[in-house]
């Protein structure tokens, strides 16, 4: 049985990518020198799974920022903003595209960003021109597939699909719908898959719109596009490949496509098998998602084999292959580097090169007659005990959680007193002034903090001297915020290395890896902790900080937690039990937290929940449901705080105008959003629904070094107070500020404060 691979983490073990593109932008590191840098990586990444055992190595998957923008510079899709003449994207245009820039050629904003289907990754939104053209100009996919050739390899070229490129995409008029550019786009696309033949014996094109709601007359135009890429294929058979949930509800958009293959996500939805085998052409092979891509647990191999074998009984082993549910770039990767890992919860756990041999074990496994062969029984027998072990082990379990989580009434769901009243009191107990300006958390992660950091960690700086370092930062940190007049302070997060990380380190229930590193956006990883048993909070987790950096100023002080719902999404989460019953335990922990906050005399507490919103089901009838739980765990955490304590909360980089009731139904006292690159459409949705609470658009994005000026931020402001009530309006930037460095954030945040000011006397506030 042939086994696949629908892409595999870029960064590299030790994150030479990462490495690479940080020298590249500071200029420590030319071109060609990024290049030979993705060269090797690719090589590398390709002979490891070929060794692992995969037959098919992707091509394509590899993106020096992320594989949305490529298709976007293969197919010449380049904002008219960044004044390209046509032909092909050269890479400092595409680093533009990407991040925006401020240097001789210009100052120009970067590209829209946004999560990756319910992912933590997040991609750049292609733009589209209303008479967009587009023209195969960009050779990058074409000269990797030349690569894996000249190689040796077996590949098979991985891109997005035409649906997934354009309905990801954004037209420059919001209202125009960019699948009506595809007439255009096909052409491109005909032409790309024509020269991918020439080195490629399969070409995939990834669809996971597939698995979202997809409007019912969008079938047509689908298949039509489809039996046009096939053809246009040729010799290579074309793969589709969906993932990330089932695709059942649109089977009228697949079924009997003439297709080299179908790949399906079973993980996600094992119940598709039936439906989809039923839908396939008989000249199509079903590929089987088996290996969660998505998590790093081992398969439960005889789950997967029982899956198996069901789609073996309908359409023959002989047209089956198969692959991780979806692309390995979700997945650390290779676990052999955890060598300090608790070797029994490590037993359970597979990163991306586990997982490819994983999948070839389940094909070597495939016909029940191999799986008597002595290789095949030792691996099977190794993967059953080790499930054993882990349903069967204690480590998970903790009595006095489940107890609490049972004791949970309806009254702490709730704060004490309605919004109105608590804004009352809150206004006496804080004194702010209109638009008041604040930061949302973190503050430049200087060189000397990461250092200090990871001596610490290394045991070369004593925790003394580490306090003392922090103390001394933290320091800084609220004085340059007094300086610039700031009116609600943070303390900068200083001593966090990750929001989620830190916080799982001081639960119960978590475990950390040394080298699960996952791409979140560009050179930007983190490292998501390892929710392996049920969780509680030993003690305090920020009160000291947070009280050491209120004592320092009479200024309001905001303590910062991370929300349980984000923690949840942000950490690989155990996969025996219901998500919601663990961020359940979650919130109860955060609770001890806010209240333990408010004791210590901070008035206001932020719990951020960026990741609200990514966390949701991909089918709009599984939301309301979904959110209404979520909504509820925030509740449980925020609703110990006393109606004087303002509670924040904070989201970014996605689309909230769908959701603005549900963020309503959080009754958090302020919210901030990102909305600086989205031009503040979201904005509108606030004000469509009259959101009841305050408000913080944030007014610059803190992904690009470009300093924005006064001018642009009050515009913004301005346009804000024609939509919403001026007096719930608050000023800061759209997220936390730990990836810059300290002139840009000064200077940004100094025109911020500025341009409240003057936004305050165009208002008649002042
Ligand atoms: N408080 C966090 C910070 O400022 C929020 C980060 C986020 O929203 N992703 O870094
Ligand atoms: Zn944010």
């Amino acid at each position: 049985m042939r086994t696949h691979s629908l892409g595999f983490p870029r960064m590299g073990r030790n994150r030479e990518l990462k490495t690479a593109l940080e020298a590249h932008w500071a200029g420590r590191l030319d071109t060609e020198g990024l290049l030979a840098v993705a060269a090797d990586l690719r090589l590398r990444h390709w002979a490891l799974q070929r060794d692992a055992g995969i037959d098919l190595v992707p091509v394509g998957d590899f993106s020096l920022y992320d594989h949305m923008l490529d298709l976007a510079a293969t197919f010449g899709v380049v904002p008219g903003r960044y004044g390209h003449a046509g032909g092909p994207v050269p890479t400092d245009l595409y680093f533009r595209m990407a991040r925006g820039g401020q240097d001789a050629c210009g100052d120009v904003t970067a590209m829209e960003m946004t999560k990756w289907f319910d992912t933590n990754y997040h991609y750049i939104v292609p733009e589209f021109a209303a008479d967009q053209a587009f023209a195969l100009t960009g050779d990058g996919i074409r000269a990797q597939a030349r690569q894996a050739r000249d190689a040796g390899f077996a590949a098979k070229a991985v891109l997005p699909g035409p649906f997934t490129f354009l309905l990801l995409g954004k037209c420059a008029d919001p209202a125009a719908d960019p699948s009506r550019l595809l007439p255009r786009l096909l052409p491109a696309y005909r032409e790309l898959l024509g020269e991918l033949a020439e080195t490629c014996p399969w070409i995939e094109l990834d669809e996971p719109v597939l698995a979202q709601d997809l409007p019912r007359d969008l079938a047509e135009p689908f298949r039509a596009a489809y039996e046009s890429l096939i053809e246009a294929a040729g010799p290579a058979k074309l793969l589709l490949a969906t993932y990330f949930g089932g695709i059942a509800h649109n089977l009228p958009f697949v079924a009997g496509l003439p297709l080299g293959g179908l790949h399906i996500d079973c993980q996600r939805d094992p119940t598709q098998i039936a439906p989809v085998t039923a839908a396939l052409a008989p000249e199509t092979a079903l590929s089987l998602g088996l290996v969660d891509g998505r998590n790093i647990w081992r398969v439960d191999a005889a789950a997967a084999l029982a899956r198996l074998d069901l789609a073996a009984e309908r359409v023959g082993r002989d047209r089956i292959l198969l692959a991780p549910s979806c692309s390995l770039l979700h997945c650390p990767v290779d676990l052999d580097d955890e060598t300090a890992l608790d070797p029994a919860v490590r037993h359970w756990m597979a990163f991306a090169a586990q997982k490819c041999r994983e999948v070839r074990l389940l094909a070597d496994a495939a016909a029940p007659g191999d799986r008597t062969r002595p290789e095949v029984t030792a691996g099977l027998a190794e993967n059953r005990a080790a499930w054993e072990d882990r349903r069967q082990s204690r480590l998970a379990r903790d009595e006095h959680v489940r107890r609490r989580v049972a004791e949970i009434s309806p009254d702490m769901f709730h704060r004490p007193a309605p919004y109105p009243e608590r804004a009352r009191a809150q206004r006496a107990a804080l004194s702010l002034p209109p638009l008041p300006t604040t930061t949302i958390g973190s503050f430049p992660q200087t060189p000397e903090i990461r250092r200090a950091r990871r001596a610490h960690r290394a045991g070369e700086l004593g925790d003394a001297a580490y306090e003392a370092f922090l103390k001394e930062t933290l320091a800084d940190t609220v004085a340059r915020q007094e300086a610039l007049g700031l009116d609600v302070l943070v303390h900068g997060e200083a001593e966090r290395g990750d929001m989620v990380e830190y916080f799982g380190e001081r639960l119960s229930g978590f475990c950390f890896t040394k080298h699960g590193w996952v791409q979140s956006y560009g050179s930007r990883c983190v490292k998501p902790p390892v929710l392996h048993g049920d969780v509680s909070r030993p003690g305090p987790m920020t009160v000291a900080w947070s009280a050491f950096a209120a004592s320092l100023t009479p200024r309001p002080m905001k303590g910062m937690l991370t929300g349980p719902a984000t923690i949840l999404c942000w950490s690989f989460v155990r996969d025996d039990q219901p998500r919601e019953a663990t961020r359940r335990q979650i919130a109860l922990a955060l609770r001890d937290e806010v209240a333990d906050l408010e004791a210590a005399g901070l008035r206001v507490i932020q719990i951020d929940e960026p990741a609200l919103r990514e966390g949701l089901p991909l089918r709009r009838r599984d939301w309301d449901q979904a959110i209404a739980l979520a909504v509820d765990d925030f509740r449980l955490a925020a609703s110990v705080a006393r109606p004087e304590t303002q509670i924040h909360t904070h989201m970014c980089y996605a689309e909230f105008g769908e959701i603005v009731p549900a963020i309503a139904a959080m009754d958090a006292d302020v919210i901030s959003l990102e909305a600086s690159r989205s031009r503040m459409e979201l904005l509108s949705a606030f004000a469509d629904y009259a959101y009841p609470n305050e408000i913080g658009p944030g007014l610059y994005d803190i992904h690009s070094p470009r300093v924005p000026s006064v001018e642009e931020m009050e515009e913004l402001l301005l346009r804000a107070a024609a939509v919403i009530d001026p007096r719930k309006l608050w000023a800061n930037p759209d997220c936390g500020l730990k990836t810059r460095a300290w002139p840009e954030t000064t200077a940004a945040l100094a025109n911020l404060v500025e341009a409240a000011r003057r936004a305050r006397r165009r208002l008649g506030l002042a």
